[in-house]
């Protein structure tokens, strides 16, 4: 399921087929659509069509370029539309020099009027940013706009804003532009930034995606917008659609799917996710934070049983592999992975099994024998390319004893397993230099860097 975070629906020619709009998004599996106005007869046009329809929300507030009609009794009625249901932003509001349609005192006053409503509210903002961009970063800090958050809609900055908007407690929304040739910078952006940080949308009618550019755009277009930024990702836009769509409940205040996965699907792979307990308590661990991967929750309140996870996987050939994964080590479930892992085998499936390599230390003798002709690849987490940095980074009660376990188990692990692959999450101000090197003198094991703040 998609959510379109940035449709004018209340825009000619949208607006005379609105029914038809809707029906078409969700026949293209656009679930959720937000409404944006752009001043008061479009906010109040935005909350009516948010009424009409499920899954539809609206935005409420005035744009730069009509700033100089927020007087304060403007002001007064955008607060009342504010407070409406299914009103889940403030926007589209922000600055834009590259029109100035507005003279720029008065869109910086409407700015900043805007963003003290939505912290009354309680409301995140969404942002209109064109050739401004230094004066819209400082106007959010200054009015302490990251207190509600909000999204950089149709993102027009470089990778540095990029990674300033997300320090910020700001999404970056990425509109269809995205599909064009000379979309180098906002590429990057892409690609650099996790897909936990992103939004998308259309920006309907405008700003049609290829190959309807020139056209009017509409939210069902969305979808072409997700398998922009998977090509760019190299996930699927099924992906893009689960995780963009979280990030868009979450930012709006909207009800989340609550449903904890002991499968789950990234890419045409299926994870397995048998624990969330862990030898480490690694300093990098995303579930510090947030138990989600990629859109899917593993909170699991009890370890399923061997039988609960054969019966979800069924058919493991129609996926590209199976990995024991989850937030959790597997390997403390050692006898629960073989017994699945050897269904899974005499099914045919393809077995990998992400692990931080300390399943020897802990069970108290060489467990690789009995992974022997059960798994056909072993993702082990080293981290580190010395014992000191190991125990700053991934401590646990083994002390100085887990980093050397760590590195026979590397150096066991090709007699027993065909692929081997030590990982080192990229932390800032770690020496992955020494990491590498170390991963590359180990006979057999195969070295990766894996980007820091994404998981999945
Ligand atoms: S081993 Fe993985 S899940 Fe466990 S603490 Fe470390 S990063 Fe988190």
């Amino acid at each position: 399921m998609f959510f379109d975070t940035h449709a004018h629906l209340d825009i000619s020619p949208l607006r005379e087929t609105e029914s038809d709009v809707v029906a078409r998004a969700r026949a293209a599996g656009v679930g959720h659509i937000l409404a944006v106005g752009i001043d008061l007869e479009s906010s109040a046009a935005a909350i009516e069509i948010a009424h009409r329809h499920e899954g539809v929300y609206a935005a409420v507030g005035v744009h730069p370029h009509d700033a100089a009609t927020l007087t304060p009794d403007a002001l007064v009625e955008l607060e009342r539309l504010a407070s409406c249901d299914k009103v889940v932003a403030i926007g589209e509001i922000g600055l834009d020099y590259y029109r100035d349609r507005c003279p720029r005192d008065l869109q910086q006053a409407a700015f900043r009027a805007q963003i003290r409503l939505a912290r009354r509210c309680g409301l995140p903002v969404l942002i209109h940013d064109r050739d401004a961009h230094d004066d819209v970063l400082a106007i959010l800090k200054d009015e302490g706009a990251p207190e509600v958050g909000g999204v950089l809609h149709c993102f027009s900055g470089d990778l540095a804003m990029a990674f300033e908007v997300v320090s910020m407690n700001f999404l970056v929304s990425i509109p269809g532009t995205v599909t064009y040739k000379n979309a180098d910078t906002l590429a990057e952006v892409v690609r650099s930034l996790p897909l936990e940080k992103l939004l998308i949308e259309t920006d309907s009618p405008y700003l049609a995606p290829i190959p309807h550019r020139g056209k009017p755009n509409e939210p069902s277009y969305v979808p072409l917008v997700a398998a922009k930024i998977a090509a760019l990702k190299s996930v699927t836009a099924e992906d893009v659609g689960r995780v963009t769509s979280l990030n868009a409940k979450r930012l709006f205040r909207l009800p989340v799917d609550e449903a904890v996965r002991i499968s789950y699907k990234i890419r045409n792979s299926l994870y397995l996710n048998l624990t969330n307990r862990c030898t480490n308590a690694c300093v990098f661990c995303a579930k510090r934070h947030d138990f989600h991967v990629k859109g899917h929750l593993l909170q699991l309140a009890d370890e399923p049983t061997v039988r609960a996870v054969l019966d979800e996987v069924g058919d493991p050939t129609r996926y590209d592999e199976v990995v024991f994964c989850g937030f959790g080590e597997p390997l403390l479930r050692l006898e629960e992975v073989k017994s699945i892992a050897k269904v899974l085998k005499e099914k045919g499936a393809t077995i990998r099994i992400n692990t931080d390599g300390l399943a020897s230390l802990v069970h108290g003798r060489n467990v690789l024998p009995e992974l022997s002709g059960l798994v056909d690849a072993l993702s082990v987490s080293m981290n580190a390319g010395d014992a000191e940095t190991y125990a700053k980074i991934c401590p646990n009660r083994y002390g100085a004893a887990s980093f050397p376990a760590l590195i026979d188990f590397l150096r066991e692990a090709p007699k027993h397993v065909p692929s081997v692959t030590a990982t080192v999450v990229a932390l800032p101000g770690l020496d992955t230099d020494a990491a590498r090197r170390l991963a590359e003198s180990i006979p057999g094991v195969t070295y990766r860097l894996r980007p820091y703040d994404e998981v999945g």
